[in-house]
C-alpha cells in the first residue's frame, strides 16, 4: 500500500470547522487505499500569540522555556485533530515530536534534526490507526530538552518523517494552490507553477517565499523525496517539487524564470572602517557564526586608499540583529574598526530560475525593470540560478510587480488565496 505523509499548516486548522474539514480529507485519503501519517502545525496564529505572550512577560525569554511554550501550540492541534478523526469512526493517535522520535541538536529556537526514530508511528500504522504528529518540535539528544525547529518548521518535520518511513511522497497543505511566480497576496496576476526543481525551490524558500521551509526542501532533496504543495481548501493539483532528473524523465518543460521572491524579515548590518588586512573578515564571520547568527548576503566595499580601510555589509534575520551587533561591538578593540551600524527598513527581492544558467541578459533586464520602477539598489548578490537585491522596504510591492511584469510572468487570471494571514 502507498504511504504518504500529509502536513497541514496553521491556516488549514485555524478553527474547529477547519479541523473537521481536514479530518475528513485525511479519512478520505485512507479510504481511497493510501496509508497516511499526518503532521500538524499550531492552529492559526497560535505561535505568534504565544511569542507575544512570552514577550509581555520578559523581553528575553530563555530559549529552553520559549521552546517549551511554543510546542504547546502543536500539541493542541494534534489532539483536537485526532478527536475529529475519531468522530468520523477512524482511530487516530497523536504524538509529540519527542514521542514520534524526532531527535535534534540542542540549539533552542532553530534546532536541526539529527535523527528520526519513528518506532511508535510505525506501530500505530500497523495497528490501523492514523498517527498525528506535532510539527516543528523535537527533543535534544544531548540535553533531553524539548526543542523547536524554527518558524515554519512543521514542513521539515513532515519531510523528515516521510524520509524515515520511506513514504512515497510528502503532501504539504497550505492556503494557496501551491507555488506561484510571486506572492499572490502582493501580485494578483501571479501564476501557478506546476513543477519546480529542488534547487529552485530552495532558492525561493531561502529568499523569503514562505510557502515551504528551506530545511524541508534540503531534506527532501537529500532523500529524493517528492513534495506536493497544495491547498487544503480545494482539490486542485498543486506544485510538485522534484529533482531535475525526474522532471526530465517526465518530459516537463521548465521555464527560464520560475519566480520572484521578496523578504522583509532581514536586517542589514555594516561594519564601518575595517582595516584592510588578511584575517579580519574571518574574525568577523567566525564571531557571528559562533553566536549562531545565520547570515545571508555579504558585500565588501572597495578599500579607500586614503585610510586603507573598508566597509563590510551583510544581512541576517531581524531576530538575530541584536545578537549580531552585540557580538561585533565586542570585537571592536581587537579589530579596530570604526563602528557597527544597522538598518531594519530593508527588503530583499530575488529573481529565481534554472534557465538563467544558459540565458544571457537576465541581470540586465532585472536591473532595468527596477530602474523603471525608480527603485534604488543597495546591495546585490547572485547564485547560478538567482539574482537578489537589497532595496528600501517601502518599495517592495513596486519592485516585485515591475520585475514580474518585465519577465512576462503576469498571468491572465487572479490567483486564489483561501485564508490565513501569510505569516
Ligand atoms: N507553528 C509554527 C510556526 O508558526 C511551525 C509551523 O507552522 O510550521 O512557525
Ligand atoms: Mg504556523
Amino acid at each position: 500500500m502507498a504511504l504518504i505523509v500529509q502536513k497541514y499548516g496553521g491556516s488549514s486548522v485555524a478553527d474547529a470547522a477547519g479541523i473537521k474539514r481536514v479530518a475528513k480529507r485525511i479519512v478520505d485519503t485512507l479510504k481511497s487505499g493510501t496509508q497516511v501519517v499526518v503532521v500538524v502545525s499550531a492552529m492559526g496564529d497560535t505561535t505568534d500569540e504565544l511569542i507575544d505572550l512570552a514577550n509581555q512577560v520578559t523581553p528575553n525569554p530563555p530559549g529552553r522555556e520559549l521552546d517549551m511554550l511554543l510546542t504547546a501550540g502543536e500539541r493542541i492541534s494534534m489532539a483536537v485533530l485526532a478527536m475529529a478523526i475519531a468522530d468520523l469512526g477512524v482511530e487516530a493517535r497523536s504524538y509529540t515530536g519527542s514521542q514520534a522520535g524526532v531527535i535534534t541538536d540542542s540549539v533552542h529556537g532553530k534546532a536541526r534534526i539529527i535523527d528520526v526514530t519513528p518506532g511508535r508511528i510505525s506501530e500505530a500504522l500497523a495497528a490501523g490507526a492514523i498517527p498525528i504528529v506535532a510539527g516543528f518540535q523535537g527533543v535534544a539528544q544531548a540535553t533531553k530538552d524539548i526543542t523547536t525547529l524554527g518558524r515554519g518548521g512543521s514542513d521539515t518535520t513532515a519531510v523528515a518523517l516521510a524520509a524515515a518511513l520511506g513514504a512515497d511522497a510528502c503532501e504539504i497543505y497550505t492556503d494557496v494552490d501551491g507555488i506561484f511566480s510571486a506572492d499572490p497576496r502582493r501580485v494578483p496576476k501571479a501564476q501557478h507553477v506546476p513543477y519546480i526543481t529542488y534547487e529552485e525551490m530552495m532558492e525561493l524558500a531561502a529568499m523569503g517565499a514562505k510557502v515551504l521551509h528551506l530545511r524541508c526542501v534540503e531534506y527532501a532533496r537529500r532523500f529524493n523525496l517528492p513534495i506536493h504543495v497544495r491547498s487544503s481548501f480545494s482539490d486542485r493539483v498543486g506544485t510538485w517539487v522534484m529533482s531535475d532528473a525526474v522532471l526530465k524523465e517526465k518530459k516537463v518543460e521548465q521555464p527560464i524564470i520560475s519566480g520572484v521572491a521578496h523578504d522583509l524579515s532581514e536586517a542589514k548590518i555594516t561594519v564601518v572602517g575595517v582595516p584592510d588586512k588578511p584575517g579580519n573578515a574571518a574574525s568577523i564571520f567566525e564571531a557571528i557564526a559562533n553566536a549562531n547568527v545565520n547570515i545571508d548576503m555579504i558585500v565588501q566595499n572597495v578599500t579607500t586608499t586614503a585610510t586603507s580601510s573598508t566597509d563590510i555589509t551583510f544581512t541576517c534575520p531581524k531576530t538575530d540583529r541584536e545578537m549580531a551587533v552585540k557580538t561585533l561591538e565586542a570585537l571592536k578593540p581587537t579589530i579596530g574598526f570604526n563602528s557597527v551600524e544597522f538598518d531594519e527598513d530593508i527588503a530583499k527581492v530575488s529573481l529565481i530560475g534554472a534557465g538563467m544558467r544558459s540565458h544571457p541578459g537576465v541581470s540586465a533586464s532585472f536591473f532595468r525593470a527596477l530602474a523603471s520602477a525608480d527603485v534604488n539598489i543597495e546591495a546585490i548578490s547572485t547564485s547560478e540560478i538567482r539574482i537578489s537585491v537589497v532595496i528600501r522596504a517601502g518599495q517592495t510591492d513596486a519592485a516585485v510587480q515591475a520585475v514580474h511584469t518585465a519577465f512576462g510572468l503576469d498571468g491572465s487570471g487572479e490567483a486564489v488565496v483561501y485564508g490565513g494571514t501569510g505569516r
